[in-house]
């Protein structure tokens, strides 16, 4: 049976209190389509405000601390971000795991510490270009799985984004053929991993310039099961479209 579409907004360093409107046009929209999960991960300062504003629609943050409280300056632990209203939390983005030396072991800590609290989790995967040009990209792939992957029963909770790097915010896609090459090895790998029922209930998204002009031929690729979306998810106008697309499928 096909896992249910979900479509998740990460808003990286933007949005302030004046964006909350667009959250609840977001939240609106998507009410309207129950055949689908939607979210946006937006800021931790909105974490609060917007899930008080579209109660009802999944709010989540978009990193975690592995530990649960203590002398870590400037960081989040998966319990306060419960504790702001959030129900899910990225982890292992490719912008942590590059720009803060994040290591596969980190993430899978930061993965464990948040569904032990609680929160789903959205767990980054993805190669840079030269791995890609080198025909390495699968291998790489598997091997950041085979890190970061918590070693708890997955299945609803935990959803993985396979996002390659050099697609994110460059307007760049893969084939539709390389998706669904990846796809189907990141399904054999959390079957290896979980068994076969939570294997397959876990949601595998595709992450990386996807718009409302290709969600569609996307989202319809086999064993993807969502979208992880940065630049089209700041705004009503351009999010919707794409779980406009994922309700239509
Ligand atoms: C992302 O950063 O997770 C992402 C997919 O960004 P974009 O949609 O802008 O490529």
């Amino acid at each position: 049976m096909a896992n249910r579409k979900y479509i998740v907004g990460n808003w990286k360093m933007n949005g302030d209190h004046a964006a909350l409107a667009e959250a609840k046009a977001i939240a609106q929209a998507a009410a309207a389509h129950a055949g689908v999960d939607a979210a946006l991960c937006p800021p931790a300062t909105l974490i609060a405000p917007m899930a008080e504003a579209v109660k009802g629609f999944a709010v989540g943050g978009q990193d975690c601390h592995a530990e649960p409280k203590g002398a870590f300056t400037g960081s989040m632990s998966a319990g306060l971000l419960q504790d702001a209203g959030a129900t899910l939390t990225i982890v292992g983005h490719s912008e942590r795991r590059e720009g803060f030396g994040e290591s596969d072991a980190a993430v899978q800590a930061k993965a464990l510490a948040a569904m032990t609290t609680g929160l789903d989790v959205i767990l980054c995967v993805g190669e840079p270009k030269n791995v890609r040009e080198d025909a390495e990209a699968e291998a790489y792939v598997l091997n950041q799985l085979d890190g970061s992957l918590p070693d708890v029963a997955a299945g609803r909770t935990l959803a993985v984004a396979y996002e390659p790097i050099w697609a994110i915010g460059t307007g760049l896609t893969p084939t539709a053929d390389d998706v669904r090459v990846m796809h189907a090895a990141i399904r054999g790998k959390l079957i290896d991993r979980y068994g076969p029922e939570l294997g397959a209930a876990t949601r595998i998204l595709y992450g990386g310039s996807v718009t409302g002009d290709n969600a569609t031929e996307l989202l319809g690729v086999d064993n993807v099961d969502g979208a992880l979306v940065g630049g089209a998810s700041l705004t009503a106008a351009k999010f919707v479209p794409i779980i406009e697309a994922a309700a239509a499928l």
